[in-house]
């Protein structure tokens, strides 16, 4: 039978696989209850205060190969032939794997079901400020665009939570002449995601540039009243996870070097995923745009390609971006926030630089990944030099004569 293709999720890496599938001639089903209408979720956090495009939309349309389905699935039972696990690759017969449940009662048989639900912000409450909420999604960025645009003069914005996006709306806010105050539990920002030249370079430059930081706030309790009339929450997310079978696992869809999940017909991209084989295995989701991208091409390309094709694994090389306020951060591959032996490179004016990570610390160690601040050039020279085959060694960034820039083009 012909293969029925449903995707859950309209986000990047739903709204990329389905894409790519018509290009190539497959027809899928796309289920979001936002399907059509979705867009990107980066300039939401970085645009709250000024007036630079928030909203950009995927603009994917239905049609002949693809159907929209404005709908929340709620669970997904599997057909007893697909009862095996399928972690060695696809299904080779295109039998009817599973059923995806809608909230309004209908049912979507598939032969082959991408995962794709992305994350959903976590939400705490801050006892003094009832309105505070996360900028997670369209409609939070709408309200909160729409309460700046109706305030006479500068607002003191408060801030819980101090990764990637607690840091983007900080900063952003000074950056248009408010006030900004972070509170964070430890005592830097930053510290899950970036190693410690980075987000301590980051921490200083946010500091000068008028960003309030509140260390060890280890309750919303402790957050002063009447002191900010906007606040926002950001202290992480989790993935939005569907039961298959009754089964829904602690933390995200665990899949394999090829994005399947143990239950056949079944995969997982984009923030929902957790790779737990390949290159570029790591112990939670990548939660990255480029990532949930390219697992989208990469499942259309798997599922429709040829025999060769589907032997290869994912392994496009992971990388994220922050803009925060005037200062934009990269990182690419596998950089750790605790890496205690990186190697540091600058530029002349010593406001930009790159810290390499390496497999381990001998001379003739791998490069693995590279941080990148305010260089965005040479950004584009690390994700070369870790997607080729020619990566230079320990021994070699070590060396101050080495042209990386140069060795990327080789
Ligand atoms: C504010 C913000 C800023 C970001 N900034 C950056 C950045 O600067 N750089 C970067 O690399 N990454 C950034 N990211 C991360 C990046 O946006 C995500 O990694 C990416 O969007 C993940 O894509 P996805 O398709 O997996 O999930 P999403 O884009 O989250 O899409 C998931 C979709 O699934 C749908 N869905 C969920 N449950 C169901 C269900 N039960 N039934 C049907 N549909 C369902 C949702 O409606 C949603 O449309 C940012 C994220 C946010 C929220």
């Amino acid at each position: 039978m012909a293969k029925r293709i449903v995707i859950i999720g309209a986000g990047l890496a739903g709204t990329t696989a389905a894409r790519e599938f018509s290009e190539r001639g497959q027809a899928v089903t796309l289920v979001d209850p936002a399907a059509g209408e979705t867009s990107e979720r980066p300039p939401l956090s970085k645009h709250l205060f000024d007036d630079s495009r928030y909203h950009l939309p995927f603009h994917l349309k239905s049609g002949e190969l693809i159907t929209f389905v404005r709908d929340r699935a709620t669970e997904i039972t599997l057909a007893e032939a697909a009862a095996q696990s399928q972690q060695a690759g696809p299904t080779s017969a295109d039998s009817i794997a599973g059923t995806v449940h809608l909230v309004t009662g209908e049912r979507l048989d598939f032969t082959h079901c991408i995962l794709a639900t992305g994350m959903e912000a976590n939400r705490p409450e801050i006892p003094d400020y009832p309105d505070a909420l996360p900028v997670y999604n369209l409609a939070e960025a709408e309200w909160i665009r729409e309460f700046v645009a109706e305030s006479d003069g500068p607002l003191n914005v408060g801030v819980l939570g101090s990764g990637y996006l607690g840091m983007e709306v900080a900063t952003s806010a000074v950056a248009a002449g408010h006030e900004a105050t972070v509170y964070l539990r430890g005592d830097e920002p930053l510290r899950k995601q970036l190693s410690a030249p980075v987000r301590q370079a980051l921490f200083e430059r946010h500091k000068d540039a008028g960003v309030k930081f509140v260390a060890h706030t280890s309750s919303p309790d402790e957050i002063q009243a009447n002191t900010h009339n906007l606040f926002v929450t950001s202290v992480g997310a989790r993935p939005a996870l569907i039961p298959i079978d009754g089964d829904r696992p602690a933390e995200a869809w665990e899949v394999n070097e090829k994005l399947a999940t143990s239950h056949a017909g079944i995969w997982a991209a984009g923030d929902c995923a957790l790779l737990t084989a390949g290159p570029y295995a790591l112990d939670h989701p990548w939660a990255c745009e480029p990532v949930a991208e390219s697992h989208g091409k990469y499942l259309a390309e798997q599922l429709t390609g040829t025999t060769e094709e589907a032997e290869e694994p994912w392994r496009d090389v992971p990388w994220h971006w922050s803009f925060q306020g005037p200062e934009k951060v990269f990182t690419a591959g596998l950089t750790s926030p605790d890496a205690t032996d990186t190697i540091i490179r600058h530029d002349p004016s010593g406001r930009k630089f790159q810290v390499f990570h390496f497999d381990g610390p001998s001379p003739d160690a791998a490069l693995i990944g590279v941080e990148t601040l305010n260089w965005p050039p040479m950004q584009a020279a690390a994700r070369r030099v870790l997607a080729g085959n020619n990566k230079p060694s320990r021994a070699q960034i070590d060396d101050p004569e080495f042209d990386f820039k140069a060795h990327s083009r080789l």
